[in-house]
């Protein structure tokens, strides 16, 4: 293995659980903080250390490695490391941002002496926890280097997209994967809900495009977890799903863009949310039909 490296894993929802545990697999010393810290108790049992703060979490870290919500509670969360933080750290952001968010943190990591390196994900609960991520990475070449270690430990590849990550190059390539993830499981729900009204078999519906170019693996993925009770738990929640949906209706609407079907699948995403099923994998979407 690489040189054994301190990671602080701040967030330990479902991606950055699983993140956490590959990190450990692969010899590293993990440190976990979560705001719930039930959420930390499988991975303190396989090893790592539970952290009362972010800043405890941060203390002596090679790497901090950030996998929470949305760029409000990274902010957050940075800022209550910062007694923690040692000038000089490498600070993996993983957590889907908007690019304009891209901006502010790359000041925040500056102001704090941390070494930025912008690296969200594609890939949801499953990859994530087979190691199997694709890291969509922005950062100077020297702090790649460093942060190796762990984006082989989370990763199956690395796709860099820049040298500054203040530019937002990567979160702009996990949008635009985001609005065809999005789009595609939101299409699943419609196509559901249309073949149920017309009293076609959803199954009759898979025959046709069976084997030809309209088949597609995460539509029969979406399409099995509404129709056999799988929306819990959920690989990629309402609540996370409506987030990235409205930055990528809102990164279209700054370049002057008329994203019709963002703006859609995003009030449906909305809808069902108000339908108290924010925690349900975001194919729940097909719920909006009614
Ligand atoms: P999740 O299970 O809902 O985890 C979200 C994490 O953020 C939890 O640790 C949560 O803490 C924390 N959090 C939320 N608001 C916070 C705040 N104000 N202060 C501190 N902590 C806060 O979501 P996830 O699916 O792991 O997603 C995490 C990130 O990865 C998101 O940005 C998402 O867009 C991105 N992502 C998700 C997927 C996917 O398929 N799931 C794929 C690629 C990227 P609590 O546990 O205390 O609520």
């Amino acid at each position: 293995m690489d040189a054994k490296l301190k990671v602080a894993v701040l967030g330990t929802g479902i991606m950055g659980a699983a993140m956490a545990r590959n990190i450990q697999r692969a010899g590293h010393d993990v440190s976990v903080w979560n705001r719930d810290p039930a959420k930390t108790k499988p991975l303190v049992a396989q090893g790592a250390r539970r952290a009362a703060t972010p800043a405890e979490a941060v203390e002596a870290a090679d790497v901090i490695l950030t996998m929470l919500h949305d760029a409000a509670a990274v902010e957050e969360v940075i800022r209550s490391a910062a007694p923690g933080v040692r000038p000089g750290t490498a600070w993996v952001q993983s957590t889907t941002v908007g690019a304009q968010d891209a901006p502010s943190l790359a000041a925040l990591a500056s102001g704090l002496g941390l070494d930025l390196v912008e690296a969200p994900v594609s890939g949801t609960r499953a990859p994530a926890e087979a190691g199997q991520l694709l890291v969509l990475a922005a950062g100077p070449e020297p702090v790649r280097h460093r942060v190796a270690p762990v984006l082989d430990a989370v990763g199956a590849r690395t796709i860099w997209t820049g040298d500054d990550p203040a530019t937002g190059s990567a979160a702009r390539l996990k949008l635009v994967v985001n609005s065809w993830v999005i789009a595609a499981s939101n299409a699943a729900g419609e196509v559901v809900a249309l073949a149920q009204a017309l009293g076609v078999d959803p199954q009759q519906f898979l025959g046709v495009l069976d084997g030809g170019p309209l088949d597609l693996p995460y539509l029969r993925t979406k399409m099995d977890l509404i129709l056999n009770d799988g929306l819990e738990p959920a690989s990629f929640a309402v609540d996370t799903a409506r987030k990235d949906a409205h930055l990528i209706v809102d990164a279209a609407a700054g370049q002057g863009l008329k994203l019709d079907g963002a703006v859609a699948y995003a009030a449906r995403l909305d809808r069902v949310a108000g339908q108290g099923r924010t925690k349900q994998d975001m194919a729940a979407a097909y719920f909006a039909s009614y």
